[in-house]
């Protein structure tokens, strides 16, 4: 048990009124406080794209050392949007939705970075079948730590400006939240975290998606101090696909 659990523990046990203890199936050990510490969300449902249960995952501390790879720019009338700035404001909703709690810290090179967030040019507009985005987590399989994550947005030739400008920061958005604490979706079509999006359309990080993010690191976005990673507890990774929705 980590130092963070224990201490949620001796809290609990006092407290027991309060806080829902190891409530949640499917929690992951080492967040004490459960699936249910802020409720609406939606953690504890089956991701609708697979039906397997949502898995939560964590951060063991911020902010996230991160590096943005092949972003191209789009030339529209109304000016130029960058793939960066694109990310850049993504990652500050989740940081804006969490009052600062998660945090960001561009890198010089892969090498340096936790996170990747790679943009990747496809043939043409994904259709059934096709991804809008994936993410890759690498995490302890006993705690649900994530070690790294990799971000891969999809982009393809004549691009609408409304699917640029909307459809893109929905997806890194989207892809983001995966990157955080989920590898799954919400079951709800107005969450941010819903399996599938329109291209050409942004969404917001509603009250449910809040709550899941803040429940998954039990409101407790803590910065850094921690040891390095035991590479003798096995890790596990794995990719989270998602399609759009026609
Ligand atoms: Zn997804």
């Amino acid at each position: 048990m980590t130092r963070k659990g224990w201490a949620w523990f001796c809290l609990c046990t006092g407290t027991v009124a309060l806080i829902a203890c190891g409530g949640g199936a499917g929690g992951g050990a080492g967040r004490a406080c459960g699936n249910d510490f802020l409720t609406p969300n939606y953690l504890s449902e089956n991701d609708p794209a697979d039906g397997d249960p949502n898995r939560v995952l964590f951060w063991p501390g911020f902010p996230i050392r991160y590096v943005i790879q092949n972003a191209p720019e789009w030339n529209f009338g109304s000016g130029t949007v960058f793939g960066t700035s694109l990310t850049t404001a993504s990652m500050n909703r989740w940081q804006t939705a969490t009052d600062g709690g998660v945090d960001w810290q561009a890198v010089a090179s892969e090498s340096q970075a936790e996170l990747v967030v790679r943009f990747n040019q496809v043939a043409s507009e994904p259709g059934a079948g096709g991804t809008l985005g994936s993410t890759t987590l690498s995490f302890f399989v006993d705690t649900g730590e994530i070690v790294s994550a990799s971000v891969t947005i999809n982009h393809w030739p004549g691009m609408t400006e409304a699917q640029v400008r909307d459809g893109l920061m929905s997806t890194i958005s989207h892809e983001l939240g995966h990157a955080l604490f989920i590898s799954g979706h919400s079951t709800d079509e107005a969450d941010l975290m819903y399996w599938r999006a329109p291209t050409d359309r942004d969404k917001a990080i509603t009250t449910r998606d809040n709550n899941s993010i803040r429940s998954a690191y039990c409101n407790d976005f803590r910065n850094r101090g921690r040891s390095l990673p035991d590479s003798r507890r096995p890790i596990r990774t794995i990719t989270v696909a998602c399609p759009p929705k026609h």
